[in-house]
């Protein structure tokens, strides 16, 4: 019967990914082997790929142009530069091509013209393999594996030892909530185990990706409103993640973007502003208007204090 239901967990895993509109890209890939659209080159190289390697980190996009189809543009010439351990924060409004930049520098897709740039390397000229070891993904949603905390953690190293584990836990702040588990570590989540909450399941995601240790971090902010405890506990384990890596943030909150090195507008495949959070403010354009209208939800959303008799 173990022999059954090892396929069907596997398969319940795929539709839950499909599901939720691939947005576990890594875990996808990963589980499903696709047939790949994207081949390794003759003698394609590797790319160092850890920060313990003392691997730089830097990504250039260079006037990159793409399209899922031919008669369709979705970027038409975006150009930046992330330096080594910096910060780029990607906003604008839905469909604007935000999710497809971070798809096209994990190359589930080569770009149409143009290029990109890992401390120097085009990424079609490195092997697959070592180009993902080198690039984690915190995803909007995390699809948690039908076993163990532990497991879920430790997929991000095989091998990792249990110190190790635990102390990519407290990093991504989730360890005090697994030890007050009965079962701590050895607890079953999953579809048939404990339910985590959004904020739980993202920050067991965080920490898999500080074990995995990548020097490059995609991270796809949740869209949906966070209570503020939570949402300050993510900020802090993603500031515990993003701490010396090169970042590329896909952001819809204020509080992730203030801090970027630079944000990027993108609107319609291209770039409407960039610049600094302050600079974009005082321009008073696109950014300034997303930021305005953001705050004013959030107001509605406090409680409003009980005016003074
Ligand atoms: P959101 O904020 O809603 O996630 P986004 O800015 O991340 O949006 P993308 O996911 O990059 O937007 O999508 C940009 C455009 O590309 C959209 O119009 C979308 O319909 C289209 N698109 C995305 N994936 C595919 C695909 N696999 N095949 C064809 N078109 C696609």
């Amino acid at each position: 019967l173990m022999q059954l239901y090892q396929p069907l967990n596997f398969l319940g895993i795929v539709y839950m990914s499909i599901k939720q509109g691939l947005v576990d890209m890594e875990q996808m890939f990963t589980l499903l082997r696709v047939e790949q659209e994207i081949a390794d080159k003759a003698g394609a190289i590797a790319l160092a790929a850890h920060l313990s390697d003392g691997a730089a980190g830097e990504v250039v996009f260079d006037d990159v142009r793409f399209g899922y189809q031919s008669n369709r543009a979705i970027l038409k010439g975006v150009s930046f530069t992330v330096p080594a351990g910096g910060k780029l924060a990607i906003v604008g409004p839905t469909g604007a091509g935000k999710s497809t930049i971070s798809r096209l520098l994990f190359r589930f897709y080569d770009v149409t013209a143009g290029r990109i740039l890992i401390d120097g390397q085009d990424i079609r000229d490195v092997t697959q393999d070592s180009l993902r070891a080198a690039i984690g993904v915190v995803p909007q949603d995390t699809v948690l594996f039908n076993d163990t905390i532990r497991y879920n953690i430790g997929y991000g190293r095989p091998g990792a030892t249990e110190a190790e584990i635990q102390q990519a836990a407290r990093q991504a702040q989730v360890h005090d909530f697994v030890m007050r588990l009965p079962e701590g570590y050895d607890t079953r989540v999953g579809e048939r185990g404990l339910k985590l909450s959004g904020g739980e399941k993202q920050r067991v995601a965080i920490a898999r990706t500080i074990l995995k240790d990548p020097r490059i971090l995609i991270l796809d902010e949740a869209t949906s409103a966070l209570d503020t405890r939570t949402e300050q506990e993510i900020q802090s384990a993603l500031r515990a993640v993003a701490n010396r890596r090169t970042t590329l943030v896909i952001a819809h909150r204020l509080s992730t973007v203030v801090d970027a090195d630079e944000i990027i507008v993108l609107q319609d495949g291209q770039i409407a502003e960039r610049g600094r959070h302050a600079d974009l403010l005082a321009e008073g354009g696109l950014y300034a208007r997303m930021w305005a209208l953001q705050a004013a939800e959030q107001d509605q959303r406090e409680p409003q204090p009980i005016p003074a008799e």
